[in-house]
C-alpha cells in the first residue's frame, strides 16, 4: 500500500490540465453548435470516412470528441450511417480501393452533402501522391466545400473547417 502511494507521489500528474473556461476551442464549438441549429434545426451530425489515411488525421479528429474538447456535450455527433449525416469529413488520399466507397457514401447523404477534406493527403494525395494505389485528392471524386490543410491538422483547425462549411 505504502509502495503504491509512494509511486503515485513520485510520478505526479501526467494528464493535461483541463481547458480553461476562456479556451477559444470551446467558444468555437459553441459557435458551431449555434450555427448548426440555425441551418439544420438540430446539432451537427458528422460522418467520417477514411479514404486511405495513415491514421494521423484520425487521432486529431478523435480529440474533437475527447473529454478535453467535450464536443459531444455541445450536441455534436459522429454518426455511423451517411443517411443521417449533414457533413462528411474525409481523411487521407483517395485510394483506388476506397474511391467507389467514397462516392457511394456521398450519394447516400441527404442534401446539402457538405464535404470537408481533412489533411494534406486529402487535398492532392500529399505524401502518397503519385502512388500506384492512389486515385488523387478527395475533390477528384466528390465536390469539396472546405479544405483543411496540415499533416495532420489540429483540433482547432478542424473546428474552423467545420464552422466554415456550415456557415457557407
Ligand atoms: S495528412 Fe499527414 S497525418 Fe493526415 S493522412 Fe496524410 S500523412 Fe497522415
Amino acid at each position: 500500500m505504502h509502495h503504491i502511494l509512494y509511486r503515485i507521489l513520485k510520478t505526479g500528474i501526467l494528464t493535461e490540465p483541463a481547458p480553461s473556461p476562456s479556451d477559444t476551442l470551446l467558444a468555437q464549438a459553441e459557435n458551431l453548435s449555434a450555427l448548426s441549429y440555425r441551418r439544420f434545426g438540430h446539432s451537427l451530425s458528422i460522418r467520417h470516412l477514411d479514404a486511405g489515411s495513415c491514421n494521423g488525421c484520425e487521432l486529431e479528429i478523435h480529440l474533437l470528441n475527447s473529454p478535453y474538447s467535450m464536443l459531444e456535450a455541445l450536441g455534436f455527433r459522429f454518426v455511423a450511417s451517411p443517411r443521417h449525416a449533414d457533413l462528411l469529413m474525409v481523411t487521407g488520399p483517395v485510394s483506388l480501393h476506397m474511391k467507389e466507397a467514397l462516392l457511394a457514401t456521398w450519394e447516400a447523404m441527404p442534401h446539402p452533402k457538405l464535404v470537408v477534406a481533412v489533411g494534406d493527403c486529402s487535398l492532392d494525395g500529399g505524401v502518397f501522391a503519385g502512388s500506384y494505389a492512389v486515385a488523387g485528392g478527395v475533390d477528384s471524386v466528390v465536390p469539396v466545400r472546405v479544405r483543411v490543410p496540415g499533416c495532420p491538422p489540429d483540433p482547432r483547425a478542424l473546428l474552423q473547417g467545420l464552422i466554415t462549411a456550415v456557415e457557407g
